[in-house]
């Protein structure tokens, strides 16, 4: 599925853009048309793609040689309504920041501009005899040593991409899975339930205000706070566990925590610490916590991610940057950053932007275009100025469809895709826990998990409506028999996985405990000097029983 010119420089690209569609690309030339589905004309004009369109083939055409340059620095791209969008991208004007080589194209009366960069047309889209034409005035970067694909799909080049892969997803509709709804969660990093408040954040005002506008807060906790619950606040997190929730926050917080290399009893004695901790912590507040960490400081190393897994961490929210971070040396022009998750040593990652970016609203349609949750993640200071920061980001996602709002776990748990053949429902696993309700007049069920190579096995276990979970050893992707309108929970179970009770303790260095102390001592003065002193410190002072018992379970 190639045409015109041979693939030069973007080889790479198509290789990639293989492993991401059910399509591959043939170099083709002269004019030889057969037995294609879609045609690329990298140096095209319209007479080639007019040949094209009279066999009946979409066709893809780079104007890119030809036509008036654009200067596209800091310029403003303009996405039309044209229902070829969808529908979070449509209307939606978006700014480049980075200088591209991009050519105006000149719409035909028949043609409709789909996008617009300083007002010009540069992808315009017609059609003849049924099929699909689209031209765009946008390069197709060349991919090189060791780049990813989504250092490209970024809020610097992402309009280069857009109408190719959009071209794609249409070509491959009939073979589409059906991704979740847009979901998301802001997280703030840092803050427990010691007190009301913690630095800017008061959790009864960001309650009421979630609720006004609606959204979800998200508070990675750390769990060596886990010896102090306030009980008034640990009762307004269970009333309002639609709006506000918690997830782990490394262990002891300490600098690189979970990024150094870790010995793999190490990492494990780490994570069952601080899984013993948070479960700790849902006991005495009541309030369940996502088993979902949030790495301190970013970084997270792989021997880390292993030993997560496998004391039942679910998954792991990081940065682009770090997720870039992780195997660029073993997997070049690898696809990471463009799957609803990553699976990285067995552990699911989902990625976070910081929600103070400057380019928010591209990084929230670039993640609602990808299937990925949405998760604008940041601190306390970023409601240093009131909650409007929250108000800003949560109307512009409201406006881009159903958004579901909701905690970690169950965003984690809705992590997956499905597609329907008659009786035999296929899903597509990115998380290792999923639930979903099956349709009406299913009676098959066929999973597919693609974190597991060739010949890889994972136990599986499932079960229906609350009732015993049922488990094959070795699963294939063979069909299950299932219960339609049935609720399921389905489990693809690690290797190597135990409980952290049965993982040997670990005590906290004190320069650990003090250092996590002065921490939160700084940023509850933030706010206010002195106003906290005489109440949540000395609460926490006067519960220092409660610290020892905690240090007993370790
Ligand atoms: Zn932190």
């Amino acid at each position: 599925m190639f045409g015109a010119q041979p693939m030069e420089d973007s080889g790479a690209l198509f290789g990639l853009l293989e492993s991401l569609f059910p399509v591959r690309f043939e170099s083709r030339s002269n004019n030889d048309y057969d037995s294609l589905a879609g045609v690329v004309l990298m140096h095209g004009d319209r007479d080639a793609a007019n040949q094209v369109s009279d066999l009946g083939l979409p066709v893809f055409v780079v104007l890119h040689d030809e036509g008036t340059r654009i200067p596209s620095e800091g310029a403003k791209v303009t996405l039309t309504h044209n229902s070829v969008l969808p529908r979070p991208m449509r209307g939606q004007t978006l700014e480049v920041r980075e200088s591209l080589d991009v050519a105006i194209v000149a719409a035909r009366t028949d043609e409709v501009v789909v996008a617009a960069m300083q007002g010009e047309p540069i992808w315009v889209l017609g059609w003849r005899g049924g099929a699909a034409r689209h031209f765009v005035g946008t390069p197709l970067p060349a991919l090189a040593g060791k780049d990813f694909l989504y250092e490209h799909v970024n809020d610097k080049q992402f309009i280069c991409f857009l109408p190719l892969i959009q071209f794609l997803r249409d070509l491959t509709a009939a073979d589409a899975w059906t991704p979740p709804p847009i979901r998301a969660s802001f997280i703030f990093d840092d803050p427990n339930l010691h007190w009301k408040r913690y630095g800017h954040v008061d959790y009864r005002e960001m309650a009421r205000h979630a609720e006004k506008h609606n959204y979800h807060a998200a508070f990675a906790t750390v769990p060596l706070d886990a010896w102090f619950v306030h009980r008034d606040t640990a009762d307004l997190f269970r009333e309002n566990k639609g709006r506000l929730s918690l997830l782990v926050h490394g262990n002891n917080h300490v600098r690189s925590e979970l990024g150094r290399s870790f010995s793999e009893e190490d990492a494990l004695a780490l994570a069952a610490q601080a899984l013993r901790r948070i479960a700790w912590l849902e006991r005495r507040s009541g309030v369940e916590v996502s088993y979902v960490m949030a790495p301190p400081h970013g970084p997270c190393s792989e021997a880390m991610m292993r030993g997560m897994v496998r004391v039942g961490f679910e998954a792991a929210c990081i940065s682009q940057g770090w997720l870039r971070e992780l195997r660029r040396e073993s997997d070049c022009r690898s696809r990471i950053g463009l799957a609803m998750s990553e699976n990285v040593a067995g552990l699911h990652l989902i990625p976070r932007f910081g929600m103070s970016s400057r380019n928010f609203r591209t990084r929230i349609l670039l993640a609602a275009y990808l299937d990925q949750p949405v998760i604008p993640a940041g601190h306390h200071e970023d409601a240093a100025n009131g909650l409007e920061l929250l108000e800003q980001l949560a109307s512009f996602l409201n406006t881009l469809g159903d958004v579901h709002w909701m905690d970690m776990k169950s965003i984690v748990r809705s992590n997956f895709s499905m597609r329907r053949e008659k009786e035999v429902l296929y899903v597509k696993m990115f998380s290792r826990i999923i639930r979903l309700k099956v349709p009406e007049e299913v009676k098959q069920l066929c999973i597919e998990r693609p974190w597991l190579n060739a010949g890889a096995a994972e136990r599986l276990r499932w079960r229906e409506d609350q009732t015993d979970f049922k488990v094959i050893d070795s699963y294939g992707e063979e069909p299950i028999a299932i219960k339609s309108g049935a609720e399921l929970e389905i489990t693809s179970v690690c290797s190597g996985l135990i409980h952290p009770d049965n993982v040997p303790g670990l005590s906290p260095p004190l320069w650990a405990i003090a250092r996590r102390q002065f921490c939160e001592v700084r940023d509850r003065l933030s706010p206010a000097v002195g106003r906290l002193l005489g109440s949540s410190m000395a609460k926490a002072k006067s519960d220092r029983l409660a610290l020892s018992e905690l240090r007993q379970r370790q």
